[in-house]
């Protein structure tokens, strides 16, 4: 009898090679081969008669192999094979179908699947490059194989995709998973808690896993190839429910450790006012409210703060740190790189230093000397705010009080290291507590000593309190499992006084237009940005193209006018150099990288060029206009392409142009490139899922979302008993598939 967790290589059939080609699919144990679903299913107890075929269908045939063969035109060869049913022929083309001669002979059964098209000249139907499979062929005569022929026609059939090259076939996966499924002990310990699996009238785990690989003959199709059955509903459940109760209970071990309960009293709320240069919009504020409220409590915030590009993070991120810092703990805030962090050094000079807070930027290109003198003002607890890149995980930084950790454009950083970075933090909490100040520093007047030795007795055990600032508006399902033990919070009102951006597509025939325009603008005082892209791989040249394009418009375009040149290889004191003279207007046109992609804020840069904008990410694009529209001034994005558009760039092109709301753009964007490539690779720690579809499971994910909230709650329907039973069993199974589980 097979166990789920039974290595593959005990299924018969299956030996040690063919084993290590399953492994390349993540397929190690028989309940992952068991959850290899078909991607598609063919209907071949109903097949189409060729007679009744419709041009632009897609459809399931059987017939005939009646003849095929090579002919060769100009351009290339092409293989064409007759199938036939009775009278009726239907003509399949393969267009450099070479390696598909001698492949068939006349007189065996075939099933084919394809778009059905009528050929131009002669009116006749045909599908070009079908799915195709011989059934019942001659390769093998044995019992079994005449046994296992009869999987293949006369039902519906599933279809899976092939592994190792080819080696493993759709027909291969069929026959053994059928006999993995006889073997399979008929005792499945059940793992949905019996109160869900009744409230939803999920069907058993084995039921399921039957009928999702040999649907029954009633089975609706378009069910079945959008996992709607009742079976595909149980496994995805399953799969989610499991995912959201690790979460859950990685929600409850967090409220049961201890954090720092700031105070927010009268001097406190002054404080946080007092700094303020504008007036919040509502949604600032009730988020303050929201961060506030979490960080008096006596266990660790995790929240996320979700808002678009402009919509005012910075601000409130400001106000947390002033009250942990009014409570006599330090703050540490990381951005992604270096401009940014020095940009939110620069605004924090502006509001906070004057209030007499002390604040240090630590990045790593600052001079070692310089660097181990900031690092001793953070370990003796002098520096209030540290502001830093992610130098400050990776060197030896300790912390003599850390209270609070804001985490600058999450999505750069990726989970694992949010992770890492709130276990650095901790440390930090033992660390030795010094009360020197170095007369560099200013001294804050707000403070009596008393209040800060009772914070220092209790920040040696305390985990510091955990904000994560993200400008991608993650679509609020993903945001939900990726970070589904964060709290979330988002700001979804721009301040005041900001007109909309106009975004427009031009080819680059009409560049001299758009830089007439662009000199217009500037004209009138504004400032303009023209960005080129520099992707990794080949960087080196791309980076040229931004280089030579800043001398030519510099030297020639725009000689009159003041041209800047930013980009990520630049020495870092220039660049913040050439940032803080864009700052200050004193450079007119600023040409760049992706490096003022996050961040970067000059509320009088009303334009920006963005040339070759089909090369960029959707979510980029966004993030880059994102610097512009911060002031009154009308501003205007313009979008330039050269040369031929993939169908995906027109579609991010067109979203770009149709819309400025963030979230709209991730919907689009978590369409187009999935949910793995959407934050970037499963490294950063995207759960990558056996069955479930982050995208069309979104419902089930928020179902699974309650049914798992609902479990622990305090006076739910099921005994802590049978929690331990669930969660023991996802483990067991699945420990090997979800880090995001796992990590503490
Ligand atoms: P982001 O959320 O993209 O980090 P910022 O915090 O950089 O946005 O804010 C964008 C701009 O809006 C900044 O120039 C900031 O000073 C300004 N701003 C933020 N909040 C307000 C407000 N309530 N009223 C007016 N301007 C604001
Ligand atoms: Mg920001």
């Amino acid at each position: 009898m097979l166990e789920l967790t039974t290595p593959v290589q005990y299924v018969k059939g299956i030996g040690p090679k063919l084993s290590e080609i399953l492994a390349t699919k993540g397929i190690a144990t028989v309940g992952d081969l068991l959850h290899y679903l078909p991607f598609r299913y063919e209907d071949r107890l109903n097949p189409r008669g060729i007679a009744e075929l419709r041009p632009g269908e897609m459809a399931t045939v059987i017939g005939e192999v009646r003849n095929s063969g090579l002919f060769r035109t100009r351009r290339m060869p092409i293989f064409q094979l007759t199938v036939g049913q009775g009278r009726s022929r239907l003509r399949c083309l393969w267009f450099h179908g070479s390696y598909l001669q001698e492949k068939f002979q006349p007189g065996q059964l075939i099933a084919l699947y394809g778009k059905v098209e009528q050929d131009q000249r002669s009116g006749e139907l045909q599908i070009i490059q079908p799915q195709y499979e011989l059934l019942g062929d001659s390769s093998g005569d044995s019992m079994e194989d005449k046994a296992a022929a009869s999987l293949e026609v006369g039902r519906i059939v599933p279809i899976y995709e092939s592994a190792g090259q080819g080696r493993i076939t759709a027909r291969w996966f069929r026959r053994v998973i059928r006999r993995a499924l006889e073997d399979l002990t008929p005792d499945l310990a059940e793992t949905i808690p019996s109160a869900v699996r009744e409230r939803l009238a999920l069907v058993s785990e084995r039921e399921a896993l039957r009928k999702v690989h040999w649907p029954e003959a009633g089975e609706s199709l378009a069910d079945l190839q959008s996992a709607r059955t009742a079976a595909h509903i149980r496994l995805i459940f399953e799969e989610l429910f499991f995912v959201e109760l690790g979460l859950e209970l990685k929600r409850r071990q967090l409220k049961a450790q201890t954090g720092v309960a700031f105070q927010l009293n009268e001097r406190v709320r002054g404080a946080i006012k007092k700094i303020l240069p504008f007036h919040p919009t509502a949604a600032q504020k009730r988020v303050l409210k929201e961060i506030a409220d979490d960080m008096q409590k006596p266990y660790p915030m995790r929240r996320l703060l979700q808002g678009d590009v402009g919509s005012g993070k910075t601000i409130v991120s400001f106000q947390a740190a002033i009250i942990a810092i009014e409570n006599g703990y330090q703050v540490a805030l990381m951005a992604p790189t270096e401009i940014l962090a020095q940009q939110h050094y620069f605004s924090a000079r502006r509001i906070l230093e004057n209030a007499g807070y002390r604040i240090v930027l630590l990045t790593g290109s600052l001079e070692s000397d310089r660097k181990r003198d900031i690092r001793r003002h953070i370990a003796q607890g002098d520096a209030q705010l540290v502001i830093g890149t992610h130098a400050l995980l990776e060197e030896k930084v300790e912390f003599a009080r850390p209270g609070l950790v804001i985490v600058d454009e999450q999505h750069r950083f990726g989970v694992l290291q949010r992770l890492k970075l709130m276990k650095k933090s901790s440390d930090g909490g033992d660390a030795h507590v010094g009360t020197a100040a170095p007369e560099s520093l200013p001294r804050a007047q707000s403070r009596g000593p008393a209040e800060r030795s009772s914070a220092e007795t209790k920040a040696v055990s305390a985990e510091p309190d955990v904000l994560v600032m993200t400008a991608t508006p993650i679509p609020r399902t993903l945001a939900l499992t990726l970070y589904g033990d964060l709290d979330l919070s988002v700001l979804d009102e721009l301040p005041p006084g900001r007109t909309p951006i106009v975004t427009r597509r031009i080819t680059d025939d009409r560049t001299s237009e758009v830089w007439d325009f662009l000199r217009k603008q500037v004209g009138k005082g504004h400032q303009a940005y023209v960005v080129y892209p520099v992707i990794a791989e080949n960087e080196e040249t791309e980076l040229k193209a931004a280089v030579k394009m800043y001398r030519e418009l510099s030297a020639k375009v725009f000689a009159d006018l003041k041209v800047g040149l930013l980009h990520g290889r630049l020495d870092p004191d220039l660049k913040d150099q050439v940032m803080r003279r864009f700052q200050q207007g004193e450079l007119q046109i600023l040409v760049a990288t992706t490096v003022i992609e996050v961040g970067v804020d000059v509320p009088n840069a009303s334009v920006m060029v963005i040339e070759h904008a089909e090369r960029f990410g959707l979510a980029q694009l966004h993030q880059l206009r994102g610097r512009i529209g911060r002031g009154a001034a009308k501003s205007y994005c313009i979008l330039m392409t050269g040369g031929k558009v993939t169908e995906d760039g027109e579609r991010r092109l067109d979203a770009m142009v149709r819309t400025n709301d963030g979230f709209q753009i991730a919907e689009l964007d978590l369409e187009l490139r999935g949910p793995g490539e959407f934050f970037g690779t499963r490294q950063a720690g995207m759960p990558s899922f056996r069955v479930a579809n982050l995208i069309r499971d979104r419902q089930l994910l928020e179902l699974a979302k309650r049914e798992a909230a609902a479990v622990m709650a305090p006076n739910a329907e099921i005994t802590q008993v049978e929690i331990s039973q669930a969660l023991y069993a996802m483990r067991a199974r699945w420990q090997h598939t979800y880090g995001l589980v796992e990590v503490a």
